[in-house]
Formats: structure tokens, sequence, C-alpha cells
């Protein structure tokens, strides 16, 4: 697959022209779930600057103890098919090749690149499909530009491609980890300091004896800390964090889920098992009924709930559950200054309920810690500087319940503490083109775009266009929590009805309007 576009004579082409810029999982599963469903032809472009597409951020890295953080069946890019990722890893034998995979509850926690290899398969085996005479092509460019001229779409690259669109839709994803502001602003370019720890083989060559500091104790930190032990580190680990908050355990397997570790099993399973509960009505105790939606309400009716079940011998896990599931109906109901409320109280809190431990890394980590070798910290970080440049790094900080900061020496600092939407997307030309624009406007939270609940992009004066569409993590400020693999893959499910139904309307769209001016290479 390799993508030299260059000018050609223009194409002739009836089918719509689809636009996807980003095929990380989002655009990948937005691809794949259109092919599946249309209703007319498209012709679907994927723009993205990678040669192997589905990675994106997430299933990028090829560390052997990078693994899933929820079971496999939890991660599927058909959302009525819960098993289609489980399947597809027990036909390319995948279980064989990692029998770590197979944690002692009986739940699978593949490793990221294999769904990452299961993604790109995936896409390709839907590159040309027949029955609704769409296809999917790449072209491997990064978006740089978005304009529309008598409600038609260009997007345009850096190579200078310029790309003729029906459709836009930007699944731009997640922003990449950018360093917190206690740290000195020179230090991103500091051999000491780790500002993006994901998929960076700088890990790889930490020296065993050296002082490590980790700053947050996300499920990023538990990656890096996995990546460590397996290479034997030696020297002394702190984790430091704010609220001393991590990451909780996964939930038991739920008994039925059990079985679905063989064909047979998976065929004895309803597909929808999942998505059933995510598209079912808000459970009623989360509604007070006649009054507004507040985080309060919210947090009364989540610890009422809690403590009936707790007494009847569940745990917090279903209510929770029920919550999360829920909360792409009940994030936009509540006002903007109750979202901004929850970002700054409640955030940690839900993310650490919300982003469970990988069984395999936790159980590690918490051996190592119990030798001593890594320490976990409550504490509020004041400075990171370097002392000279080929040095270690001074650090100032202040332990929970201690009166004064303390100083201490570490050789390397790598930053875990999480994903900085605003500078990322600062740093993406086609997002800042699409926004000064006025295509596309900053949600009220600032997480992400402002879009409807079909996924259209809100413009700068407020109106929702059919013809561009946001999904997947910058969507966050719309609806809570669009994140994790299955929650994109609903979204995706829940807005292709209606994509498909305004589809219709434009299939007889004249040649000359299809126009594009590029050469885009099948997928193969
Ligand atoms: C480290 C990590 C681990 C995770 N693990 C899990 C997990 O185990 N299970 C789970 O369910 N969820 C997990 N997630 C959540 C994750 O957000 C989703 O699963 C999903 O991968 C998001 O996919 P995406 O395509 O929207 O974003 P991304 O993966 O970020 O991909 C976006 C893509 O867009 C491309 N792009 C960006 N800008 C442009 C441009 N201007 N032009 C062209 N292309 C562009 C990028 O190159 C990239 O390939 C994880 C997230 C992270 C960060």
């Amino acid at each position: 697959m390799t993508h030299t576009p260059e000018p050609t004579a223009p194409l002739k082409a009836l089918p719509l022209q689809i636009v996807i810029v980003g095929a990380g999982f989002t655009g990948c599963c937005l691809a794949v779930q259109m092919v599946r469903t249309a209703t007319v032809p498209l012709a679907i472009t994927l723009i993205e600057p990678n040669s192997h597409l589905g990675r994106g951020l997430a299933y990028s890295t090829v560390d052997p103890d990078h693994r899933l953080n929820a079971p496999a069946y939890v991660h599927s890019m058909l959302p009525d098919d819960a098993f289609h990722f489980t399947s597809w890893c027990l036909n390319n034998q995948v279980l064989e090749r990692d029998p770590e995979a197979l944690w002692s509850d009986g739940g699978l926690y593949f490793r990221r690149s294999d769904f990452g290899l299961y993604i790109e398969d995936t896409l390709k085996q839907h590159a040309d499909w027949p029955a609704t005479g769409c296809t999917i092509t790449h072209l491997q460019d990064k978006a740089v530009g978005l304009f529309n001229r008598d409600g038609r779409w260009r997007v345009t690259t850096g190579k200078g491609n310029d790309v003729a669109a029906d459709r836009v839709f930007v699944t731009t994803g997640n922003p990449v980890p950018r360093l917190p502001a206690t740290f000195d602003s020179e230090l991103a370019a500091h051999p000491g300091v780790l500002e993006n720890p994901l998929n960076n083989p700088r890990l790889n060559t930490i020296a065993s004896q050296s002082r490590v500091l980790l700053v947050g104790s996300s499920l990023t930190a538990l990656d890096v800390l996995a990546t460590m032990l397996r290479q034997d580190h030696q020297g002394p680990i702190v984790v430091l964090s704010r609220h001393g908050l991590r990451p909780k355990q996964q939930a038991p397997i739920p008994e039925p889920l059990l079985k679905a570790r063989t064909p047979e099993g998976i065929a004895a399973l309803p597909g929808n098992i999942l998505l059933g509960r995510i598209l079912r009505p808000v459970p009623a105790y989360f509604l007070e009924h006649g009054q507004a939606l507040t985080l309060r309400g919210m947090v009364k009716a989540l610890r009422a709930k809690t403590k009936e079940v707790q007494k009847e011998g569940a745990n917090w896990y279903a209510v929770f559950d029920d919550m999360r599931d829920a909360l792409w109906q009940l994030w936009p109901q509540l006002p903007a200054q109750e979202k901004r409320r929850f970002l700054t109280k409640m955030r940690t809190w839900y993310d650490v309920h919300r982003f469970r431990t990988v069984p395999q890394s936790d159980q590690r980590v918490r051996s190592a810690e119990a030798r001593g070798l890594i320490r976990f910290c409550v504490a509020r970080l004041k400075s990171v500087s370097a002392v000279n440049a080929d040095s270690h790094l001074e650090v100032v900080m202040r332990e929970k319940g201690q009166g004064d900061d303390i100083r201490r020496p570490f050789d390397v600092v790598i930053n875990c503490t999480g994903l900085d939407a605003v500078k990322g997307m600062q740093a993406n030309p086609f997002l800042v083109a699409a926004s000064d624009s006025g295509y596309i406007r900053r949600d009220a939270c600032s997480l992400g775009f402002e879009v409807d609940a079909h996924c259209r992009a809100v413009n700068s004066e407020g109106v929702a266009l059919h013809t561009l569409r946001v999904l997947g993590p910058p969507t966050v400020g719309s609806f809570g929590d669009p994140i994790g693999a299955m929650f994109i893959a609903a979204q995706i499910y829940r807005m292709l009805p209606e994509v498909q139904e305004s589809f219709k309307v434009n299939s007889n769209l004249d040649d000359d309007q299809l126009l594009i001016f590029h050469t885009r290479v099948p997928l193969m």
C-alpha cells in the first residue's frame, strides 16, 4: 500500500464522495458501518497520514504488555455483534500466540496491537462491498484545510491534494499528550523528560538504575510501569498524583459472558448484549421526575441506588455502569455550568471508576509496589526544571499532609497526566482551519467541538450542518464519554440511519460535481 498522490485525469464517478478525516478506530469503524448499511453507492476516502490504518493513538503500540483495558467483548467495530473481535481473535489463533490474554477471572484481555490488526483487517474486508456498491480507499496524507463552495466540500492536504466531497466526517481522535504548565516549557526537548509516553521508543532505553518520576496515576502510568517492570527496572519509581486515586480493578465477568471463548459459546449469546444497554432508555432512578437534571441529582441517585444494591449483596459496578451507558443521554441535559462543575469536581473520580485496570499489568505493579520498587504518593507537583541540559531534573512537590515543599532529584520524568484536548486541537491545522472558517465551533466546555444529537457539526452561527459531522473523542463536550471503542461504535450506529437517509436526497448529483483531483489507492 504505497500512496504517491499525483494529478490524474478527473474521474467520472456516480457514487457520493465521502471524506473521512482521520483513520484511527473511529474513522475505520465509521467506514465499515457505512459500507454495510449504505442505501446508495459511496466512494469513501480515508485521509490519514499513517500507512497502517486503525491504529491511532491507542492501538499503534507494539509493546506486548499494553493490553485493552476491558474484556474482548467490549471491543467490536460492529456494535450489534459484540463478539466480532473475539471471533476474529479465535479465527486468527491470537490466544495461542498470546495465552496470557486469558486472565484468571475468565476474561480475555488482548493486546492493543492485536486490536489494531483486527481494525485494519476488517476495514480491508470492506474495501470493496458489492452488496451496496461502496468502496473505501486510503489517501496517505494529512488534512490541513476545509472549504465549502455552493454546498460542496473540499479538503486540502499537506501534500497538496485537493479532495472534493459531498460529505465530510471529522474523526481526528485524541490529542497527543502535552506537558502540564508546572513543567518549564523548554523541558519537552530534555533527554530526561517524556512529554508523550504513548508509543515512545525512549521508554525502552531508560537506564535500569535511574530514578524515575511518573506524573499521574492513570492507565497510561500503568502501561509505562508494565513496560519498565518487563525491562527489569531496578531504580526507584515514584508515581505522583494529586488525589491519590488509582483506577479501579475490573468488574467480575458476568457468568453468561464467560462462554464467549469458543465459537459455540459465542453463537449461544446475543450479539447486541452491550448495544442493548447503551440504547435503552435512561434508568428511571437517575431522573427526578418533573425536575431539571443536575449533577447533584445524578450523584444522589447513584449513591442511593448503590446503597440499595449493596444491601442485596451486589456491588457498585452495576450502578456505575448504568450511568456510564446512559451518559450520552444524560450529559446533553445538563446545563453548561453543571458540566463544568463535573469537570472540576468529579472528573478524576469518574475516570478512576470508568477506566479500569488491565489485570495483567495491575498485578505486576502491585507486586512491585509490595517489594518497595514503586511508591505511589499523593502530592501536588509545584515545578520541574533541569539543572542543566544533560544532568538530572529537579522536582518540587508538596506531599499531602506536609507543610513544606520538598525538592527531589530524578533522572527521568514521565508525563502521564492524560490528553490535553485544547492544546491538541490547536496543534491540528485541519481543526484550526475548520474552526477559523466557522464550520465548527468549540463546545461549551472547550473539550472538543459542538455537535447535535446526530453528530452534525454546529457552525459558528449555531447551525447544525448535515454535510459535516464530527465523531468520537472530539464530541466529548457534547456527549460526556464517547471515548471507549464500544461507545464510539454505538455512536456511529445511532447516527447512521439519519445519515443514510440524507444521502438519498443527494444521490442524483451531476457527474461534473463529482470530480476528484487525486489518486486514491485501493486497500489491498
Ligand atoms: C493510550 C490509549 C489507550 C486506549 N485504550 C483503550 C482500550 O483499551 N479500550 C477502549 O475501548 N478504548 C481505549 N482507548 C480510547 C480510544 O479513544 C478509543 O478506543 C479510540 O481508539 C479512539 O479512536 P479515534 O480514531 O477517534 O482516535 P485516534 O486513535 O486518536 O485516531 C485519530 C486518527 O486521526 C488522524 N488524524 C488526526 N488529525 C488528522 C488530520 N488533520 N488529517 C488526517 N488524519 C488526521 C490521526 O493520525 C489518527 O490516526 C484508549 C485511548 C488511548 C489514548
